[in-house]
């Protein structure tokens, strides 16, 4: 019989007791930013639960988890075991005390939530093997789809941490130099190319001393937990400056993430093998055991004029061809130090069928087969107005473990 809480949970809710995913959350009526964790629709708040002596630690009263995140695993563990116990449906601790309860119990409709870390630095992957195929056929054609280095290294480039956003954040359609089919010089104007990024990534825990690399094989105890992550992209912007070192304004207009950090500890039941590796990687980047995580994931677009979101992708966590141990394991083989907080995402993820890409550049191939939308219009990029909002959950035996959402507006560009 799995594990139930006196907080009543629906099946189709993301919050059951097994997830308790971390986040930091004010009470709308007013109060510091603290921690929490989610519990069917309510947020439990970490931070009392200290003060009232239900919870031996001292993590919570702040506005960040970073320090949470740099206690490790053992902590983690300890405290996910207290939480599960006080939320139990047998545990009359909270149970039974509706006073206590009304103080540490707020529902999710009543608090504003903040970004769950401040994140130091911010790398984002290119880890689908299918998303990186179809943007190379798509720019280099279909033989030299995939660049000689990709099979043996997770591809990567050094975000901004300054621009990443929580959910709710409208983003505006940023300005910036592009260079239209055939022209010899380039133009200044509004990103005509706008588009999002299906990702999610995770947070890094205990960091590493400058010099030291983190092995593959012990990685995982490096890694806190995930989040859902929207990489709007400026797909003409980035055509023009991306070589020779990659994406650079294209990419830190803004990065939108999930609030909710749901940790590997929760994800645990749904670890599965990652597709298999041909040629094996360099022993620095030969993983042991499944580091795949079976997570659902869908896109929802919703325009101005549309009364409902409608679905325009959906695809799985467990494709990516590079797990999490081997990004991580590559990123500090030099000696790069990781600090708890960091921000590692997975690049888009696309799965194998066109119902599954996690871009518009590839569902709409690069704007050649505009997508139809319920209400007759199409798109081939994000107009402004549209609503792009990624979600995802991994289903267990009568309950799930979700991520909650990432939803974010594309407005008008700024006037200059
Ligand atoms: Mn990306």
């Amino acid at each position: 019989m799995r594990q139930q809480s006196f907080i009543p949970v629906a099946p189709q809710s993301h919050f059951p007791i097994q997830n308790l995913p971390y986040g930091i959350f004010a009470p709308a009526a007013g109060g510091p930013p603290r921690a929490g964790v989610a519990i069917g629709d309510y947020v439990l708040d970490l931070a009392q639960l200290e003060q009232y002596g239900l919870l031996e630690t001292d993590f919570f009263d702040q506005p960040g988890l970073n320090t949470f995140m740099a206690a490790g695993s053992d902590v983690w563990l300890a405290v996910r075991a207290a939480l599960q116990h006080l939320l139990d449906a047998n545990t009359p601790t909270l149970r039974d005390n509706v006073e206590l309860r009304q103080k540490l119990f707020f529902p999710q409709s009543q608090v504003v939530m903040h970004l769950p870390a401040q994140i130091g630095d911010y790398t984002d992957f290119y880890s689908s093997r299918e998303h990186a195929t179809n943007v190379g056929i798509m720019f280099r054609g279909a033989d030299n789809a995939l660049m000689p280095n990709w099979l043996h290294l997770p591809v990567a480039y050094h975000g901004r941490a300054s621009s990443v956003v929580l959910s709710g954040t409208d983003i505006h359609r940023p300005y910036g130099q592009t260079i239209r089919d055939g022209a010899d010089a380039p133009t200044f104007g509004p990103s005509r190319l706008m588009d999002f990024e299906l990702e999610m990534g995770f947070f890094v825990g205990p960091g590493n001393a400058l010099g030291h690399p983190i092995p593959v094989n012990t990685a995982a105890n490096h890694i806190f937990g995930l989040a859902l992550v929207n990489d709007w992209s400026a797909r003409d912007i980035q055509k023009w400056e991306y070589q020779p070192l990659g994406p650079f304004l294209a990419k830190n207009l803004a990065t939108s993430i999930s609030p909710w950090i749901v940790t590997l500890a929760a994800l645990e039941p749904f670890r599965c093998p990652s597709p298999p590796q041909a040629p094996p990687p360099l022993p620095y980047l030969q993983s042991e055991g499944d580091w795949a995580y079976d997570i659902h994931l869908e896109v929802q677009l919703q325009s101005a004029q549309m009364a409902a979101p409608a679905v325009i992708a959906r695809s799985n966590f467990r494709t990516l061809y590079w797990n999490m141990c081997q990004q991580l394991a590559h990123h500090t083989i030099t000696g790069c130090n990781m600090r708890p907080g960091d921000l590692l995402a997975s690049g888009t993820i696309s799965g194998a069928t066109p119902d599954a890409y996690g871009s518009l550049l590839e569902l709409t191939w690069r704007g050649s087969r505009p997508l139809a939308l319920p209400g007759g219009e199409t798109r081939k990029f994000l107009e402004d107005g549209d609503r792009l909002t990624l979600t995802g959950w991994a289903q267990g035996d009568g309950f799930r473990v979700g991520f909650g959402e990432v939803t974010g507006r594309l407005l008008p560009p700024l006037p200059l």
